[in-house]
């Protein structure tokens, strides 16, 4: 079975390459039925409703069952909704990163200028060689904003925990409702900065922010997933302005006032708490917490599970596979585990809500687990090989899997999740339609990439 599997899977990345290519090409899909072309259209949607909703509503359905502070389930894990949210919050990062190199306003307000260089030639004419460094001195439009983000990170940070305080229930339980919710690059550093967990414990464990719950559905109603875009209600943007005296979206105020960048930043660090030598470390610090995410924010928009047919069946396998890699912490005290990418989507929701995290990995792996995204690579493959072996000798399956769209439809195919079909077809049968609904969701995203009308599914 485990070899007839393999050679499954390679068939499947066989097909899944000729349907890019044809995606890209011709934009007509091609799949392969018992070994026979054929090729596959889908009609358009007309209207918005008929618009296929990728991911699926359904799977948020659960975030408002965990409200308020967490006390009532000390070990609980996150669930599918807060990681499918998660995975929202971090394309709408991807998107934001990628709309900030394209910018051309944004490159007159960081002064970032093409400059092309002029070679003379032997006859004596001149030629113009374009700026092989431009894309490189846009990418330093992000680095600046994020130093940005981590002034306006610190204001609302010094002030956020009054707030809280004020949400205070009967049982003491705080919460962050919809209404404070901050701007999008004050999220994106304190995101950063729960993602390490020892760090942020020690620096808040006093705090509020600490003992509230990650606000999951306020974060979700934020983001239109159709284009990652996230807007606060306005509310929430008086409330920030309120709160720190700063405005509230920094990207749009940098994109309609080219000029603002040095009026912004003077104002932000006016407004931070005196600047120290330990504040300027804090803030070199968090900047690098947020530069350190990026490779995996590109990692997860390359697999872009939230917009795969197989999102809920990868995600019930990346929780099962997460708790059992909690497990090896307490069986293993001595080994240096590294998590795998869909195990990591796991840990890091976990980690979003640190009461919750504590509390988890105390009665679960025994201890706080703290992690540490800066060990260098070296270590990082050790631990590696470490962490297969005694998966391995633990749960008698492989580690390291491939997490493709195809390979998880399989997954789910053969765990007999509806994801795929009803009833019981060959494999030879299962293998087309896994194709064909692969190749259906991808239709759908690269028309919404081109701004193309959506296709919508044959009745
Ligand atoms: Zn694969």
């Amino acid at each position: 079975m485990a070899l007839a599997i393999n050679s499954y899977n390679r068939k499947l990345h066989e097909l899944s390459k000729e349907s890019l290519n044809a995606i890209k090409g011709v934009k007509t899909y091609w799949y392969n039925t018992h070994d026979v072309w054929k090729p596959t259209e889908w009609p358009t949607a007309a209207t918005k409703d008929e618009e296929p909703k990728i991911p699926s509503p359904d799977i948020f359905a659960d975030l408002t069952s965990l409200k308020g502070t967490t006390t009532d389930k000390p070990a609980a894990l996150p669930t599918i909704a807060q990681c499918a949210v998660h995975l929202e919050l971090l394309e709408t990062f991807h998107v934001l990163r990628q709309k900030m190199f394209w910018s051309i306003p944004l490159d007159k307000a960081f002064d970032v200028k093409e400059e092309p260089r002029i070679v003379h030639q032997r006859d004596g004419s001149e030629k113009k060689l374009k700026d092989d460094r431009f894309a490189e001195k846009r990418n330093e439009k992000w680095t600046k904003f994020v130093t940005l983000a981590v002034y306006r990170f610190l204001v609302w940070w010094d002030k956020i925990d009054g707030v809280l305080e004020n949400t205070k229930d009967r049982q003491g339980r705080m919460s962050m409702g919809s209404d404070h919710l901050p701007p999008l690059d004050v999220l994106m550093v304190w995101h950063s900065f729960l993602l390490n967990t020892g760090r942020f414990k020690k620096m808040n464990f006093n705090r509020n922010l600490y003992k509230i719950n990650f606000p999951w559905e306020h974060i979700h109603n934020a983001i239109d997933n159709s284009k990652w875009e996230y807007t606060l209600l306005g509310t929430a943007r008086t409330n920030f302005t309120t709160l720190t005296g700063l405005q509230q979206d920094l990207y749009s105020a940098l994109e309609t006032d080219p000029t603002a960048v040095p009026r912004t930043l003077v104002e932000t660090v006016r407004l931070s708490p005196t600047p120290t030598t330990a504040d300027q470390s804090l803030v070199n610090d968090l900047a690098s917490m947020v530069a350190r995410q990026t490779s995996f924010i590109d990692k997860m928009d390359r697999h872009l599970w939230i917009r795969s047919p197989a999102f809920a069946g990868t995600m019930a396998r990346s929780l099962t596979r997460y708790s059992r890699f909690l497990t090896l912490f307490r069986l293993y005290p001595g080994t240096m585990l590294v998590p795998t990418l869909d195990i990591d989507i796991a840990w890091h929701t976990h980690q979003l809500t640190p009461s919750l995290y504590l509390s988890a990995t105390q009665a679960l792996c025994g201890r706080f687990i703290n992690h540490d995204d800066s060990i260098a690579e070296t270590g990082l493959s050790t631990g590696l090989a470490d962490t297969k072996r005694v998966y391995r000798e633990r749960f008698c399956e492989d580690y390291e899997l491939c997490s493709c769209w195809d390979c998880e439809m399989l997954l789910s195919a053969l765990e007999g999740r509806h994801e795929v079909s009803q009833g019981e077809p060959g494999i030879e049968e299962l293998g087309s339609r896994i194709a064909e609904e692969i190749a259906y969701y991808r239709m759908v995203e690269f028309a919404r990439r081109n701004g193309k009308p959506l296709p919508k599914k044959r009745e």
